[in-house]
């Protein structure tokens, strides 16, 4: 059963109690109250009635009396008259010894007085009127014997007995079960009065059958009527049928209403449920119209801003995880795929900030003087913090995580661990965890939170620890391969290109010379007579020779020239967009750069005196690639020799020979 059958059968109920406790009362109660208000009217009416009734008969006797004293000083015709026009009675007469009436006067109607009379009875034919007789003795007229009165109790002296005594209930005079007289405007059916009034007690009483109500009083001595008072008895029928009626219509509108009340009630409440159903299946756009200011209004409010929280929320962390899946994956890429440490290092960087919320972040890395120094940093530089751009093991924050290899977590410059040297930021949450290879830290990743007051929790320390440990991994190799790298085309005596990049670099310059027609120039050297050197000063020194040599040279030449170490004593350059002018220059000041010194060595070794002979060649003039570009010079640097050495020569077609 739903809330709002429920709700709408415990309103129904409510209103259901009341009204048929009310009407069982009515019901009840009503009909009995009605019933003794009848029988407490009939029974005074009745009373009244008989009192008036006798009233009415002292009344004709009297005016017998007053008739019967003015015979004595009034002829009979007088005397009736008077009384009559006095209202002392409505008929009199005198009648003689024999009976005849010597006079009368008034009316009654429908001439009811006959013999014989009786004290106050009523007329002998049964009529509406109530008669005395006085027997009289006038002295001087002893014919005369009687004198009789009569006064008419017909309807109209019932409706005018009614009016006086202020009852509304019908009257009824019976003589031996006949009506002889009853009230007008009748509202009771007085057809079962007669039998009404036989099946009455000797002394009266209440009756009551068919609907009618009466009370009445037996004819007796001073009364010639059976008087019966009748009104309807109080109908239950109508008042049933209106209480039923009422009930009815109550029991409808209470069921209408308590209907519309509980879909008024629960409407939104059904509302608020299909809306969180549709919130729970993951419809988070779903909201309800506020239509009130009531506590469902209320309700209403409180469920559509927490489902825009929700979608906030939700939207949030959608979105952080794209970007966090976003940083995973160029991570993984970077981790995976690079060998590039200025590639990597930035990666791993924003990876850890976006994983842990950090505003600004650096990695410092190992270096060759045993310090750290700065690969990579995020965010510092706009938020005004301090760039460290080298680090000392054991100095400061970052310099003591390098050196302990224990994470360190908080407010800077809250706690002995947290303490930071000049070079760092000073303020704000600081997260720092090593990048090691165990045992060794070769490196320190540190994010910095200065404006969240949040900071970092241990749950941030262990996600960057999680990181730092592939992240370590990838380092690590980046570093291993660019040295596996670097050793592969170094030349490992002289610290200068070895052959085989040489060859790399020459044939890369060609290309390149080739696909954008720029110039290109090669130059070979070879030291003269070192066989010499070595025969003097012993093979290692010829190998410190052999160093100084190298790094002479290279100090001539620029960034982008390669110098390589051929073979034995022997060294080749190779000169990017440089014309035959560029490297016969630079071939002079290489002579003269080896010639104007003598190689020294340590203190206790004699100076050396060393000098070069130097072949150049120039793309595309002597050559289309690198092997030609090579034997060109080579071709040159033979003709140099040959010329006496200690100088330079070009491989042009005459073969020119530069002066010492
Ligand atoms: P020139 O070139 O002027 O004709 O005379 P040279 O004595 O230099 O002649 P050559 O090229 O025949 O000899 C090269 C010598 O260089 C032979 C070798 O003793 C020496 N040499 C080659 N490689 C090295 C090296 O790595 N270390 C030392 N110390 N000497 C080397
Ligand atoms: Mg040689
Ligand atoms: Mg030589």
């Amino acid at each position: 059963m739903t809330l709002r059958t429920r709700l709408a059968l415990v309103l129904v109920a409510l209103v259901l109690v009341p009204l048929v406790a009310a009407a069982i009362l009515v019901l009840y109660a009503v009909p009995r109250a009605a019933a003794d208000r009848a029988d407490t009217l009939v029974l005074g009416a009745r009373s009244g009635v008989t009192n008036e009734i006798s009233q009415t008969c002292e009344l004709a006797q009297s005016a017998a009396v007053v008739t019967g004293r003015m015979l004595g000083s009034s002829s009979p015709a007088t005397a009736t008259r008077r009384v009559v026009a006095d209202g002392l009675a409505d008929w009199v007469s005198v009648v003689d010894d024999r009976g005849n009436a010597v006079s009368s006067a008034g009316q009654l109607p429908g001439g009811l007085i006959t013999q014989p009379w009786s004290d106050c009875a009523a007329g002998e034919a049964g009529g509406p009127a109530l008669s005395t007789e006085l027997q009289v003795v006038v002295a001087d007229t002893p014919r005369l014997s009687a004198v009789r009165t009569a006064d008419a109790v017909n309807a109209a002296y019932l409706d005018d007995l009614r009016a006086r005594l202020g009852f509304t209930a019908d009257v009824v005079l019976l003589i031996d079960g006949r009506v002889v007289a009853s009230t007008t405007d009748q509202s009771t059916d007085l057809s079962e009065v007669p039998t009404l009034a036989a099946t009455a007690p000797v002394d009266g009483g209440l009756v009551s059958a068919n609907a009618v109500t009466a009370a009445v009083a037996p004819a007796g001595p001073g009364m010639p009527f059976d008087v019966v008072v009748a009104t309807p008895t109080p109908g239950g029928g109508v008042l049933v049928q209106t209480v039923f009626l009422v009930a009815l219509v109550s029991l409808v509108v209470a069921v209408v209403a308590a209907v519309a009340i509980a879909r008024d009630l629960t409407g939104p409440l059904e509302e608020v449920t299909d809306a969180a159903e549709a919130v729970a299946s993951g419809d988070l756009t779903k909201s309800i119209e506020v239509r009130r200011s009531d506590e469902v209004g209320r309700l209403a409010r409180a469920f559509n801003h927490m489902t825009d929280e929700l979608l906030t929320y939700v939207t949030e962390l959608e979105g952080s995880r794209d970007a966090l899946r976003a940083n995973f994956d160029r991570l993984g890429e970077a981790l995976s795929a690079t060998l590039d440490l200025e590639t990597l290092v930035p990666v791993v960087l924003e990876t850890a900030m976006t994983s842990v919320g950090a505003e600004a972040g650096v990695v410092m890395l190992g270096d060759e003087h045993g310090g750290l120094t700065l690969h990579a940093e995020h965010g510092m530089r706009t938020r005004s913090l301090t760039v460290p751009s080298a680090v000392v093991v054991g100095d400061g924050l970052l310099g003591a995580v390098a050196a302990s290899g224990l994470s360190v977590r908080g407010e800077l410059g809250s706690g002995p661990e947290l303490q930071p040297s000049a070079n760092e930021p000073q303020t704000g949450s600081v997260l720092a965890v090593p990048l090691r290879r165990p045992p060794h830290v070769f490196g320190v990743i540190a994010l910095f939170a200065p404006t969240d007051p949040k900071g970092f929790d241990a749950a941030a320390e262990s996600s960057l620890q999680a990181l730092a440990g592939p992240a370590s991994i990838a380092v690590e190799n980046v570093l291993l391969h660019a040295e596996a790298t670097r050793a592969s085309t170094i030349d490992q005596m002289t610290g200068v290109w070895n052959y085989r990049y040489l060859l790399t670099s020459l044939n890369r310059e060609v290309e390149r010379a080739l696909r954008f027609d720029r110039s290109l120039s090669v130059l070979m050297l070879d030291l003269d007579h070192f066989k010499l050197v070595n025969d003097a000063h012993g093979h290692p020194r010829g190998d410190a020779v052999l160093r100084e040599f190298a790094s002479r040279v290279q100090a001539e030449i620029r960034e982008v020239d390669t110098l390589a170490r051929y073979g034995g004593e022997e060294f080749a350059v190779v000169l990017p967009e440089t014309t035959a002018t560029g490297a016969e220059n630079l071939a002079q000041r290489i002579c003269a750069a080896i010639r104007s010194q003598t190689f020294t060595g340590d203190e206790s070794e004699a100076p050396v005196s060393v000098t070069v002979s130097i072949g150049g060649a120039v793309y595309p003039e002597h050559g289309g690639s690198s092997r030609e570009l090579i034997q060109a010079a080579d071709r040159a640097l033979y003709s140099a020799k040959a010329a006496g050495r200690n100088r330079w020569a070009m491989a042009v077609a005459s073969e020119r020979v530069a002066d010492r």
